[in-house]
């Protein structure tokens, strides 16, 4: 029996540190959670564990299969890496090597999976993909204000904050290790307020719960800013010392006032009231969600909250806090090193986003599609548009492990490694400063491989150079340089499976920040260049009530599993569950377990109702990853972009319910949800 250290691979806060049992047949038999982590503490989630039973799985997909004739076939490694290099010299000699696109995300946080960009600059350019589905409207607002997202280690606000502010963020749900750090400074007597439009699982300890409209969390920031203000409660010294802007940022948010942002955001005169006292009366930690920069004002709501925290002073003090990423993090590696994009090739650049779109229309058209770690047909806004743009590509090669939804559209499946078959660094800055480290488990299932492998194995047979030919041991030793020279040592991080990273416990402790003033910047020249109001501005999006669709559908992550995993244990018969108030139930007549339809100006689902108190009542929730028959919650989404980094605005979308039984003439496509548009 031996025990190997790997780690947990999915895009999530915590980034679990993993201890996996091999018997003497090198056979993977258990795993746990690496109790020598001073965070994770040995606990993994429910999705952690069923790690183990994907790799496991019967299901997966073990060797190169080929469609012919609309069926699959297995072929030889040999013979579909001669037959993929073939059609990407068609491609390069037809239209160029722009018509030649990799579309990835992050399915796997494994850090080596960036090396394949290495295939694609050897090959003299290609069409690659911006943005994200996830948090990037977040992150360039945290740049502009602070120069970079930073945030307390969650031991300093265990220690030190007064008050915490967890706004927008199902906490159990997505990042389940902070809860006991909140327990521990509940238990010193810190308050808590949660700020959400749905239920969360912290509601129970909260002090007090805020619940605005979607979308309006920016105003009512600055709201509390302003009565911070008009009331003389504001951190002069700090915002003498540390800020710029200011004279122009009072002037600005004097138009928010309480009243407004009572009729806007659906609050109480005592909620702005209490979130004033809080603020002002630090350290006051806030711990913000992405769920809540998912719409077109998006980035102007996180700088909206960013001002909150530096005016009262809350920023680089131990206890407080704007903590969106931990981006501090992402400075060990040598990202040129790991990608060669410093290698200066033609590169296209496609919005995560819009991707489908762009496919669409591109000239020169895409000919040729990689897809690596992601469900793109699951994952990307507007499903039904993403398999248009799919079907409209000539040739389509999937880097998978199970047989998608994705799956279904493509050309070719090359089968990838688990977590467990492969070497590598799971690099995650979203939160706390430790580095995991995924040693190899087990050899690879039947003729699996890891992507660079078979990025490596592509490039030998185009005969394209040997920028691939190294070994990931020697890469990560390369690409950690950073790290190393500020003191860490990644063979103490392969050794123990972890360590903590030379970072600061407290975000931005000395005050000192990477702006152009070096200084917060609440007036952003830089955000005035990009076309942005310099200032956060979060009130354009239209509030009023659409009459066709009245309520906002909120398409959370799952609890079960990552949207880009393909489900394993679900049952194909159970129908997408969509949360609603119980005044939204007795409205459209419906109970617990009725069907009803969730229609957009997109797609439609036939949906099983489930109500639920603690929610707005112009809300309605549909979890994200679930698949049932074809469809999945990006049927209703649509490919709407947030106001900064090319993010993703699919919390904009308006719906409506329609009781079944209101529904005539429904075909037998219709019985179970398609797309409108
Ligand atoms: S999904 Fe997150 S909490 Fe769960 S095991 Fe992985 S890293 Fe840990």
């Amino acid at each position: 029996m031996k025990f190997v250290k790997t780690a947990c691979p999915m895009d999530c806060y915590d980034s679990c540190s993993i201890v996996a049992e091999v018997d003497s047949n090198e056979t993977l038999v258990r795993i746990e959670g690496n109790d020598r982590h001073p965070i994770t503490e040995g606990r993994l989630c429910g999705k952690g564990y069923k790690l183990l039973d994907r790799y496991r799985s019967d299901r997966r997909i073990l060797w190169p299969m080929k469609k012919v004739d609309g069926k699959w076939q297995r072929i030889t490694w040999e013979e579909v890496l001669k037959e993929i290099a073939n059609e990407v010299q068609l491609a390069i000699r037809t239209y160029g090597p722009l018509s030649i696109m990799h579309t990835y995300d992050y399915g796997s946080s494994g850090i080596l999976k960036l090396a394949t960009d290495r295939f694609f600059r050897m090959l003299g350019g290609f069409t690659d993909v911006t943005g994200s589905l996830c948090w990037a409207a977040g992150i360039t607002a945290q740049e502009y204000d602070f120069g970079q997202a930073q945030s307390n280690d969650p031991e300093d606000i265990a220690q030190h904050a007064k008050h915490i502010v967890v706004w927008g963020r199902n906490v159990s749900v997505t990042n389940m290790h902070m809860v006991k750090y909140i327990r521990q400074a509940k238990k010193r007597g810190a308050t808590l307020v949660v700020i959400n439009p749905l239920k969360t699982d912290l509601d129970a300890s909260a002090d007090l719960i805020i619940r605005p409209k979607p979308g309006t969390d920016g105003i009512l920031a600055l709201a509390v800013c302003n009565e911070l203000i008009s009331n003389g409660r504001y951190d002069q010294s700090f915002v003498n010392q540390y800020t710029v802007g200011f004279d122009k940022f009072k002037d600005h948010v004097a138009a928010y006032d309480v009243t407004r942002a009572m009729d806007l955001c659906g609050i109480t005169k005592n909620e702005v009231a209490y979130l004033t006292n809080i603020y002002a009366d630090g350290p006051t930690s806030t711990l913000l969600g992405i769920g809540m920069q998912r719409y077109r004002n998006g980035g102007n709501t996180i700088r909206a909250i960013d001002a909150l925290g530096a005016i009262s002073g809350n920023i680089g003090m131990a206890g407080g806090g704007v903590n969106y990423a931990q981006r501090e993090v992402a400075d060990m590696v040598d990202w040129d090193h790991l990608t060669q994009r410093d290698k200066t090739v033609p590169v296209r650049e496609f919005s995560r986003v819009t991707q489908a779109r762009e496919i669409l229309d591109a000239d020169p058209p895409i000919d040729v599609l990689f897809i690596s770690r992601t469900n793109l047909v699951a994952q990307v806004p507007n499903a039904s548009l993403t398999r248009q743009a799919l079907q409209k590509v000539r040739v389509k090669i999937l880097l998978e492990s199970f047989m998608t939804q994705t799956a279904d559209e493509v050309d070719y499946i090359l089968p990838a490694t688990t977590f467990f078959e492969e070497e590598d660094v799971m690099l995650i800055s979203m939160w706390s400063s430790y580095l995991a480290y995924a040693n190899q488990v087990v050899p690879p299932s039947g003729e699996a491989r890891p992507d660079w492998m078979i990025f490596r194995d592509l490039a030998r047979e185009l005969q394209l150079g040997d920028e691939l030919e190294i070994s990931p041991e020697q890469l990560i030793k390369e690409i950690f340089e950073p790290l190393h020279k500020k003191g860490g040592s990644i063979a103490t991080c392969k050794s123990e499976g972890f360590i903590r990273l030379p970072i600061h416990s407290v975000a931005y402790h000395n005050k000192v920040f990477a702006t152009s003033s070096g200084k917060i910047e609440l007036y952003s020249e830089r955000a005035k260049q990009d076309g942005h109001s310099p200032m956060a501005e979060p009130d354009f999006l239209q509030f009023e009530n659409d009459r066709n669709f009245p309520y906002k559908l909120l398409t959370v992550h799952p609890r079960k599993q990552e949207n880009s995993q393909f489900p394993l244990d679900q049952d194909p018969l159970q129908y997408p569950i969509v949360e609603i108030a119980p005044q939204l139930a007795k409205k459209h007549g419906v109970s617990e377990l009725d069907k009803i339809w969730v229609e957009t100006e997109v797609g439609r689902l036939r949906c099983e109702v489930k109500v639920v108190n603690e929610m707005r009542a112009d809300v309605v929730k549909i979890e994200q990853g679930f698949t049932f028959g074809m469809l999945n919650v990006n049927l209703l989404t649509e490919t709407i972009s947030s106001d900064f980094g090319r993010g993703s605005a699919q919390y904009d979308m308006n719906c409506r319910l329609v009781n079944e039984k209101e529904k005539q003439g429904m075909n037998d496509k219709e019985k179970v949800g398609d797309a409108i548009k």
